[in-house]
């Protein structure tokens, strides 16, 4: 089961939940970025951090 989420918010690319397993990077505000983006991009929060208190 292919379910297309959104855009990557930097190169546009499709990004798709595959079975459960999203093919990007989620972050706060439904800010979608492709895993190549956020590789490239180094001023990312990590997603594991993303819940910082
Ligand atoms: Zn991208």
């Amino acid at each position: 089961m292919r379910e297309l989420v959104g855009n990557c918010i930097k190169c546009g690319k499709e990004i798709f939940c595959l079975d459960g397993f999203f093919n990007g990077v989620l972050l706060k505000g439904n800010t979608i970025y492709c895993f190549d983006c956020v590789k490239k991009d180094s001023t990312l929060p990590d997603q594991s951090s993303t819940e910082k208190k």
